[in-house]
């Protein structure tokens, strides 16, 4: 190999050690750190971010990166050195346009508002966090401002998590998802006392919530020697490395499957982080192909296999053995009270026909706060009325309302749509891995999760970040995303528990 692509490995390699020290930070902040750790955590975090900037924008890289171009200019176009040297131009390109001192700033600014954050949530106090969020939309706007000009200034940040896409884009797709999502749950809501799941609600002690989702977490295939659980206040996962990645999650003693389905959440970004190939670690090609692909891996988990009926009938003895107050409990019962569709407050516990409905609510939102037609001050009354309009619902509190989620105390506008991407990914990925290996349904079935694990490896893991999200999707399944597939499977699965009319 050429000596500037054995440079350009190295440095990359430095850069993702110091990307994964922050990483631990961050993690630590949100897991163990003590509450008085948060301003020199903050100075930390800051400081690790602005050497990061400088070292992945300066001069010596573009000048490695154009020789490693060279270099690279004979090797098949899919060649992991051919796609690092890709990847690492794209994002090159990305963060020069970001000053090194605001990279520094936001993630200053960002690391203290997660901390405020999660005291206002605690104590539903809105004007605690409002500074620390109108700091940050002005620096988003900054943000946007330096890739100018643009069709819009959500555009930059979306291209943050997923390289390309576009807000005309995401309107479209919305446009057809919206009006067919409120059909569906209207149709439901005529139907809604064909389910009940007051059998998952009640009191569930916590530790055994615990270690049944270690349990399906293993039988998932999650490798507790190259990772770990813990609790956090919001659920995450974050990699350090393929050989050390962290996922967490909360407990719910009221609520049965709340935690439960987090993990297998989260152990679906876990599986993905795991599963990269190992060849990759240590340069910017060893995580996911994008948010949206990541999102795609862990909701295929936790709703294609964690809320279907195959997985169930070879767990739900399991968890009844857990549970012994589930005993009188038929798998059919079960099944449903886990799919049951309610117009609620709150995103994460949401069912999978109310879920988007959340998400563009968000999105729309963000888009409002960035074109300055919607100001802080008046987000919680916006999320409110908007939830009235979508959902037939006002949150009883903020808490409940516009300060649920993180991600706007970390900064994260212009995630949200991954969520749905994600979704639309999902389920073509799954139909495809059951279209290649149809047996994967019975191995399901009888508790068997490794045949859909390896498909999963093969076609998407070990890929890491060397295929953008849209260019693996057409590899995999020969079609680009679409939101047909989605809205047919939702169709099929909640037309039949509710006893709809196709
Ligand atoms: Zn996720």
């Amino acid at each position: 190999m050429g000596q500037a692509l054995d440079l350009l490995k190295a440095s990359l390699g430095e850069d993702a050690d110091l990307g994964a020290a922050s990483e631990v930070l961050l993690w630590d902040q949100q897991t163990y750190m003590p509450p008085r750790g948060g301003p020199y955590r903050s100075a930390q975090l800051a400081g690790l971010e602005l050497l990061i900037h400088q070292r992945s924008t300066s001069d010596e890289l573009g000048t490695l990166l154009d020789a490693a171009d060279q270099e690279v200019a004979g090797l098949h176009p899919d060649s992991d050195e051919a796609r690092l040297v890709r990847v690492t131009r794209r994002e090159y390109s990305r963060r020069r346009r970001i000053p090194s001192a605001w990279a520094g700033e936001f993630a200053r600014v960002t690391s203290l508002a997660q901390q405020v954050w999660e005291r206002a949530r605690d104590t539903n106090d809105f004007a605690l966090f409002r500074p620390h969020l109108e700091r940050i939309v002005t620096m988003r706007r900054e943000y946007a401002s330096f890739f100018a000009p643009h069709a819009s200034p959500y555009d930059p940040l979306l291209d943050s998590y997923e390289p390309g896409l576009k807000t005309a884009k995401l309107l479209e797709v919305y446009a057809t998802l919206r009006p067919a999502l409120r059909d569906l749950l209207g149709e439901i809501t005529a139907h809604a006392g064909a389910v009940t799941d007051s059998c998952i609600q009640g009191d569930f002690d916590e530790r055994t919530q615990w270690d049944f989702g270690i349990e399906v977490l293993r039988r998932m295939g999650f490798d507790f020697e190259r990772g770990r659980q813990d609790l956090s206040a919001h659920p995450f996962t974050t990699s350090f490395s393929p050989s050390d990645v962290r996922i967490t999650t909360r407990l719910h003693r009221d609520l049965l499957t709340s935690a439960l389905l987090s993990s297998i959440h989260e152990g679906g970004h876990g599986l993905y982080e795991q599963g990269v190939d190992p060849g990759l670690a240590r340069s910017p090609l060893a995580s996911g192909a994008s948010t949206a692909m990541h999102e795609s891996q862990s909701r295929l988990w936790e709703n294609l296999v964690g809320r279907s009926r195959p997985f169930w009938r070879s767990f739900f003895p399991a968890l009844q053995t857990h549970f012994p107050q589930l005993h009188a409990l038929s798998l059919e019962g079960f099944y449903r009270a886990i799919n049951k569709v309610t117009a609620s407050c709150l995103r994460v516990e949401a069912d999978e026909v109310t879920y988007q409905l959340h998400v563009m609510l968000r999105f729309e939102l963000e888009l409002a706060l960035l074109e300055g037609s919607l100001q802080v001050k008046d987000l919680p009354g916006a999320w409110n009325e908007r939830m009235q309009q979508d959902l037939g619902i006002t949150p009883p509190n903020d808490a409940q309302g516009a300060l649920q989620d993180g991600h706007w105390a970390s900064g994260d506008f212009g995630y949200f749509p991954c969520y749905t991407l994600g979704d639309l990914i999902s389920v073509q990925i799954f139909d495809q891995a059951l279209k290649q290996e149809p047996q994967i349904s019975q191995e399901i079935e009888s508790g068997n999760l490794v045949p859909l694990l390896g498909w999963l490896r093969e076609n998407v893991y070990k890929h890491g970040a060397k295929f953008e999200a849209e260019e693996l999707v057409r590899r995999i399944t020969g079609l680009p995303t679409q939101v047909q597939p989605y809205l047919r499977y939702l169709r099929t699965k909640f037309g039949e528990i509710y006893g709809l009319l196709s």
